[in-house]
C-alpha cells in the first residue's frame, strides 16, 4: 500500500520565540537541523556487517525516511563514515585516510562488533576497533546488529548532529582530540 500525505511526518522546528509570521532562533539550531535531515553517508563496508547495511537501504527499513538515502563513495562528498565489518590492520590506512579526506563536519558511526572491537577476530592480523586509528561518535553493537539497530545507531548521530555547536570545530578541545590521533 502506498503511503500518503498524512504519513510524512515532519521534523519539528527548532525552538525558540515565535509569533504569527515569524520564528527567531539561534543559527545553531537551524544549522544542526539541517545537517541532521540531510546526512550523506559513507558506506565503508567490508564483511557481513555491511549486508545488513544493504537491507537498511532496502525499501523495507528505508533510511531515506531518515534524510540518508543519498550514499557518497567519495569521501569529499561525505559527512558521515560508517564503519561495517572487520578492519584489517593492512585496511587501517586506508581507512583513516577516507577519514582524513571527508571534510568537516564529519561524524563516525562504528557498526558492528568487529568494527567496534575486532569481534570475533582476536588475531594479529585484525585491528581491535577502529577508534585505535580514528574518533568515533557512536558504536553500533551486534554481530551482525539489526537493521533497526543501524538504524537507531543514525538516529543517535543525528541528535550528535542537532544538538553540536557549529563552533565546536574551532574549539581547543576538539583539535587536542584529533592530535591525539596525529590527524591535523
Ligand atoms: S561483527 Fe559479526 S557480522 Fe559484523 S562483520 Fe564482524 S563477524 Fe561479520
Amino acid at each position: 500500500m502506498g503511503s500518503t500525505a498524512e504519513d510524512i511526518i515532519i521534523s519539528p522546528k527548532p525552538a525558540g520565540l515565535e509569533g504569527p509570521g515569524f520564528l527567531a532562533t539561534s543559527i545553531d539550531k537551524v544549522v544542526g537541523l539541517a545537517r541532521a535531515n540531510s546526512l550523506w553517508p559513507l558506506p565503508f563496508a567490508t564483511s557481513c556487517c555491511g549486508i545488513e547495511f544493504m537491507a537498511t537501504m532496502g525499501s523495507h527499513y528505508d533510511l531515506g525516511r531518515f534524510g540518508a538515502e543519498r550514499l557518497s563513495f567519495s569521501p569529499r562528498q561525505a559527512d558521515l563514515l560508517m564503519v561495517m565489518g572487520t578492519i584489517a590492520k593492512k585496511m587501517g590506512p586506508i581507512l583513516r585516510q577516507v577519514y582524513e579526506q571527508m571534510a568537516e563536519p564529519r561524524w563516525v558511526l562504528s557498526v558492528g562488533a568487529c568494527a567496534s572491537s575486532g569481534g570475533i577476530f582476536d588475531s594479529y592480523s585484525v585491528l581491535q576497533g577502529i577508534d585505535r586509528i580514528i574518533p568515533v561518535d557512536v558504536y553500533v553493537p551486534g554481530c551482525p546488529p539489526r537493521p533497526e539497530q543501524i538504524i537507531d545507531g543514525i538516529l543517535k548521530i543525528q541528535h550528535l548532529v542537532e544538538t553540536e555547536s557549529i563552533r565546536r570545530r574551532d574549539t581547543p578541545e576538539y583539535k587536542a582530540m584529533l592530535a591525539k590521533y596525529g590527524i591535523e
